[in-house]
């Protein structure tokens, strides 16, 4: 068993509506019933309309729940932002940070996530920064430039005030959404490597830091993957919105 306790958090990005909700809420629940997950963390993060629902409906279920951005302010003229006072207001535990949906779809650059990070410590919210290469990157071998660059934006959080609240994800961007995962092997590497970023701001702060492996993790390759010593859990996209899958990999995190 690791010293660092194993989370599962699921994005399920723009995909939901009220009644299918329900539906992955009570299957949940009973799969929940059923099987001890006592070592694993497990997190839904639903869009932002729907956070209401799924603590309403996860909240004596011991599944926490977080939103999928924050906004880097704390209040003023900035139409459909949301804050992270708001997002904690509402009962909700964490938020994802800099996905690369976001860094890409929207312009979220090193210096936005690193303010989104500090704006979400700030309020006592658990934070999942995301970092990852782009295929392209990889293959012309920039992969440790990259993403030294992505972890160093926000890496000094983990030696500040909640730091102990800060989980990194590493999600290659070419793994996610495409069925083609990292080998358990390579992500390894990439986790050991991140890990050494963040121990420049404190060993002891990088050795308890949580570090999350996400793209393509499906029930098959979970428990490969989750074996590894510094992949601490994982970021699930798709398999979230299954709820027979996500339970397989909260099983999985929670066994390794
Ligand atoms: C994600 O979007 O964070 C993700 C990992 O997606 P998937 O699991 O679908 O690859």
């Amino acid at each position: 068993m690791k010293s660092r306790k194993a989370l599962v958090a699921g994005n399920w990005k723009m995909n939901a509506d009220i009644v299918s909700n329900e539906h992955l809420f009570t299957s949940l629940r009973s799969g929940l019933e059923r099987t001890s997950m006592a070592h694993v963390e497990i997190v839904v993060c639903p869009p932002f309309p729907y956070l209401g629902q799924a603590i309403a409906w996860l909240s004596d279920t011991g599944v926490a729940v977080g939103a999928q951005n924050v906004s880097a302010s704390p209040n003023g003229a900035l139409t459909g932002e949301v804050s992270a006072a708001m997002i904690a207001d509402l009962g909700c535990a964490w938020v994802i940070v800099g996905h690369s949906e976001r860094r890409t779809l929207c312009g979220e650059s090193d210096a936005d996530v690193a303010a989104k990070v500090a704006a979400a410590l700030g309020q006592g919210l658990n934070v999942i920064a995301c970092v990852g290469e782009s295929l392209a990157e990889r293959e012309q071998g920039h992969t440790e430039a990259v993403l030294t660059r992505q972890v160093d934006a926000f890496a000094a959080a983990i030696a500040g005030p909640g730091g102990e609240r800060l989980v990194v994800a590493y999600e290659p961007v070419w793994a996610i959404g495409t069925g083609r995962s990292a080998s358990s092997e390579m992500a390894q590497d990439t986790h050991r490597f991140i890990r050494a970023r963040l121990a420049r701001h404190g060993a002891e702060a990088a050795d308890k830091a949580r570090i999350l492996y996400g793209g393509s993790v499906k029930p098959s390759n979970a428990s490969s993957l989750f074996s590894m010593p510094d992949i601490d859990g994982g970021l699930i996209g798709g398999a979230s919105l299954v709820a027979d899958d996500f339970l397989n990999i909260c099983q999985a995190a929670a066994a390794a």
